[in-house]
């Protein structure tokens, strides 16, 4: 299949996540995020934030040791788990099993944004990929190191994971050149998705979305203030916000970059151009999903 929609307000009013269940925190979705290292604790703070923003009723937040308080503090809304933690700053394996069960008691789960990408990370989010059961979930930066490993993990699932990869991200996660990935993002997308099982969203001024069904969706009216630091963090916990909430995955991929790309432009008319900052994008996306749902 090689048409690709635009991703307009309208296609968004036909696959608009559902009304939240009951009046309770419960039932608007619980998160829960695993990301951060010592030398990228901020990560974690941006995805948390977006998912709360997202409307997500309930918020976990899984880091290694050293960052547990000052996450905890930083994001009061979350109830904070402390990790072992390796010689390196990061998630240690020794947690993959404790963290697997807890991914089967929440509805969404994001993987990834400013973990180190190493043997451990792997470990850990082959354990969540396994051991996620009903919940949803997505896979940004460190967690992609998983799936090149092991190709077939994410096809296991009850319903398909979303990767969040740039184009850096994708040409490793495919093993291809980055001038490839960038010469046709959209092909690039579609092959993640084959290998895959995956919504992929390949991520850049333009980004494709492509569901497993084969179709596939184009946004590219961001703005590109959006290229700086910790922007895919806010978009990948938005994600989250809007799968734990029962938004099909593609849906909440698509509801996610719309609204990821339009704090852009709103931020980039209060500021007059780039400049705006990565923590100040979910802050605009309560009123941006309720003015279009
Ligand atoms: P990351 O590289 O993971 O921080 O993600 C960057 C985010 O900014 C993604 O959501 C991209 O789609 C978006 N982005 C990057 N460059 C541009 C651009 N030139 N115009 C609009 N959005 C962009
Ligand atoms: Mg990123």
């Amino acid at each position: 299949m090689s048409t690709v929609t635009p991703v307009t307000e309208h296609v968004l009013r036909t696959m608009a996540p559902p009304e939240p269940d009951g009046d309770s925190k419960d039932g608007r979705g619980r998160v829960l995020i695993v990301a951060g290292c010592t030398g990228l604790p901020g990560a974690v703070l941006l995805a948390a934030h977006a998912a709360l923003r997202a409307g997500a009723g309930k918020l976990q937040i899984a880091v290694c040791r050293d960052l547990a308080i000052p996450i905890g503090i930083a994001v009061p809304e979350a109830l904070v788990i402390g990790l072992p933690q390796t010689d390196g700053g990061g998630i240690d394996k020794a947690c993959a099993a404790d963290l697997a069960q807890r991914a089967e008691r929440v509805d969404g789960v994001l993987v990834g944004p400013g973990m180190s990408e190493d043997a451990d990370a792997e470990a850990v989010t082959a354990a969540l990929i396994r051991g996620a059961g009903e919940a949803a979930l997505v896979l940004d930066a460190g967690a992609l190191v998983a799936l090149r490993a092991e190709p077939d993990l994410t096809r296991r699932l009850s319903k398909p994971a979303i990767i969040t990869p740039h184009a850096g991200e994708m040409a490793q996660l495919l093993g291809e050149e980055r001038d490839a990935i960038e010469a046709d993002p959209l092909a690039a997308a579609r092959r993640a998705t084959e290998r895959f099982g995956t919504v992929t969203v390949m991520k850049g001024g333009r980004t494709h979305v492509v569901a497993p069904d084969g179709r596939a969706w184009c946004y590219e009216v961001g703005h590109v203030g959006l290229a700086t630091s910790g922007s895919g963090d806010t978009l990948a916990g938005l994600v989250v916000g809007l799968l734990a909430r029962g938004a099909a995955p593609e849906a909440a991929a698509l509801w996610s970059v719309y609204a990821h790309g339009e704090a852009g432009r709103r931020l980039a008319r209060r500021y007059g151009g780039i400049g705006f900052m990565a923590r100040e994008i979910p802050g605009e996306v309560p009123c941006i999903l309720a003015e279009v749902m």
